[in-house]
């Protein structure tokens, strides 16, 4: 069977959930495996290659959550008690002697034959270093127990987790040095297009600046992927076939332009003659046309040049691939429902994804949504999803996916 499957009928667009079921299913066929040890600081936003089980307890004794006083509850007669330690955090205590309390400072170990920490506001000192307590007291308050957050032996965090600056922290408090991450996806960036230029150089006639591959290069490195900037692609058969036939120590060539079966299609041409091919029209917008493809054996996806088609597409399909060919289990963004804050009289046949933004709690979208204006997505916290066949007026439900969440 043909593992990019069978393009859709002419006519008939491929829903974005379809789409993007393929696509993992791909991933999932070619996981890239290869792991390396790093140490902890070093392992932000790459992905977690075995379950991390805590060989400690946390707290690995009681202490105090309070500065304070602590004694055991049963020599509380209402006769002030002598002060007979003073213990700080990262002290060793002595055990409690009976009829007397300690002097505790957060975070100090509770000394054993104590079991209650009243703090220090609610304690009256007197002169000769004896203490009152006038509130009622309970035994085990503020005194966090051994093992409250995490017993040895837990399963903290699972392969597949991607790793950021909490899980570090995390990791840390358990005493770990360093992880076995999975290797970072490799991936080429190709611009294609004769009218593209990079920022820096004059503008011809004709010409534009290349925004997509600063974009992309941009993104896939907050991904956790190695990028080979593969540069500007003439739209030119030969020129297609040399750049991809060199690109082939990577995990995924993505490319951006000359997808639209125009003729300058050189892409598809190259995938169709030299590997595999399906051209996906999708029910999404902006960015229909998607090619998806092998070319010797090499992944190859093809998203729609147009820089706001490039973006949507990128972040809810060749997102999710590449993180699941790193191995995560979760590369669903984050999507929560809000009011629409405008009017959508005009249903479409695709599942539109607007640039919008949150005000007062409803979703606002950009003035222009055009597939070229990159702008809107500048102005935007998110993606406004409108589902395919829907009108809508404000103070209906929309579904808002925030950029900051797909751009990590
Ligand atoms: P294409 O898919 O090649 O027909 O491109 C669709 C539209 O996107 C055209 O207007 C292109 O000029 C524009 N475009 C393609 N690639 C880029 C790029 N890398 N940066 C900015 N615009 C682009
Ligand atoms: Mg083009």
């Amino acid at each position: 069977m043909n593992p990019v499957g069978k393009p859709g009928k002419t006519g008939t667009l491929m829903p974005v959930e379809a789409a993007l079921a393929r696509l993992l299913e791909m991933a999932e066929a070619s996981p890239i495996t290869e792991r390396e040890y790093l140490p902890l600081a070093q392992v932000d936003g790459r992905v977690l290659a075995d379950d991390l089980i805590s060989t400690l307890d946390l707290p690995p004794w009681p202490n105090s959550a309070m500065d304070g006083y602590a004694l055991r509850l049963a020599d509380w007669t209402g006769e002030a008690l002598p002060v007979s330690q003073k213990i700080f955090a990262g002290q060793a205590p002595e055990p409690l002697q009976p009829g007397t309390c300690a002097r505790i400072f957060t975070g100090a170990p509770v000394p054993s034959g104590a079991d209650c920490v009243e703090m220090q506001e609610n304690a009256v000192v007197q002169g000769d270093e004896r203490v009152c307590f006038n509130e009622a007291l309970t035994v085990g308050q503020n005194i966090r127990p051994q093992g409250q957050e995490t017993t040895a032996g837990e399963l903290i965090l699972q392969a597949g987790n991607r790793l950021g600056p909490i899980e570090q922290g995390l990791c840390a408090s358990l005493g770990c040095a360093g992880l076995n991450v999975v290797r970072k996806a490799r991936v080429a960036v190709l611009s294609t297009g004769d009218e593209l230029v990079e920022p820096g150089q004059a503008l011809g006639p004709g010409q534009i600046y290349n925004s997509n591959r600063v974009l992309l290069c941009s993104w896939l490195q907050r991904l956790g992927c190695e990028v080979v900037d593969a540069g500007i692609l003439p739209d030119d058969l030969a020129a297609t076939r040399a750049r991809l036939g060199e690109l082939q120590d990577v995990d995924l060539i993505l490319s951006t332009g000359g997808v639209s079966v125009g003729e300058a299609d050189f892409l598809g041409i190259a995938l169709r003659e030299e590997g595999e091919l399906a051209l996906w029209k999708l029910a999404i917008k902006p960015g229909k046309p998607l090619t998806v493809g092998h070319f010797c054996n090499v992944p190859v996806i093809g998203l729609p040049g147009n820089p706001a088609s490039t973006l949507v597409t990128f972040a809810l399909l060749a997102r999710p691939y590449l993180l699941r060919r790193q191995g995560v289990k979760d590369v669903e963004p984050l999507r929560f429902p809000v009011p629409a804050g405008f009017d959508w009289p005009q249903p479409g046949n695709r599942r539109e994804y607007l640039r919008g933004r949150l005000e007062n709690g409803r979703a606002i979208i950009y003035r222009n949504q055009s597939s070229g204006v990159l702008r809107s997505a500048a102005w935007a916290d998110g993606l406004v999803e409108v589902l395919e066949n829907r009108t809508l007026m404000a103070g209906d439900e929309v579904v808002f996916i925030p950029l900051s969440d797909l751009l990590g």
